[in-house]
């Protein structure tokens, strides 16, 4: 596991611009087909060798982009091409700001991790509980941050608040928000906590059986700890 994530890291790392741009649809494109981005909504970033990012643009379906209109931003934020960049692109470089492994970032408004944010009994430091291996392994703790208005400012404070110790967190009454090593692993644990998200609702007060702490610490010990941002974390 950590060799693939390197290797696949590295890889998508020396992409060419166009590669990018491709992949950038393609898992969009899959993130729509699957019903989780609803009307306009969702929005995906991904790291480029240059420390720029690639975005995709305000107002754009994830199931119809074009990869000629998608944001290229510099180093500096500042725009290159493109259409205009999505205006919740403050959670973005918050979590790369205080991530500073994170290759790409995934936020939707999938229905089933907006609902748990609605919920009154949920811990804000670890909003899912261990339901299953792949759920601990992908997203470790998930975090709740407060309302905000979409694309408020001051969502960025609220994200850099966490110091980056959560690779995923929810925002209460919008969406989930994930950020991973590359972009398949930001898309591939975004949908994984979309499906713990059904999954405990589907659950709730029918007392199932969660992983032990036992359990959980045989993964981390094995797997990592997703949630960690520093080289001993993976
Ligand atoms: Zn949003």
């Amino acid at each position: 596991m950590l060799a693939t994530l390197s290797l696949s890291r590295r890889a998508e790392g020396s992409m060419t611009d166009s590669k990018a741009r491709e992949a950038v649809c393609r898992f969009a494109r899959s993130l729509f087909e699957r019903g989780l981005p609803p009307g306009s909504s969702g929005n995906i970033s991904l790291r480029l060798d240059d420390g720029g990012l690639l975005v995709t643009p305000t107002n754009a379906s994830l199931g119809f982009l074009d990869p000629a209109r998608l944001t290229r931003l510099d180093a500096g934020g500042r725009l290159v091409s493109g259409d205009p960049p999505t205006k919740e692109m403050p959670l973005h470089a918050a979590l790369y700001e205080t991530r500073r492994k994170a290759g790409a970032v995934v936020h939707l408004h999938s229905t089933h991790a907006v609902a748990v944010t609605l919920l009154p009994e949920i811990n804000p430091q670890a909003v899912l509980p261990p339901l299953t291996a792949y759920s601990v392994m992908r997203c470790g703790r998930v975090a709740l941050l407060p309302y905000y208005r979409p694309g408020d400012p001051a969502v960025a404070d609220a994200i850099r608040g966490l110091a980056g110790r959560h690779a995923a967190v929810l925002l209460a009454n919008h969406g989930p928000v994930v950020a991973g090593d590359t972009l398949e692993a930001a898309v591939f644990a975004m949908e994984e906590l979309e499906e713990t998200a059904k999954l405990f609702l589907l659950l709730r007060g029918l007392n199932p059986r969660m992983l032990t702490p036992a359990e959980v610490d045989d993964l981390v010990r094995v797997f990592g700890r997703v949630d960690a941002d520093d080289d001993d974390g993976h």
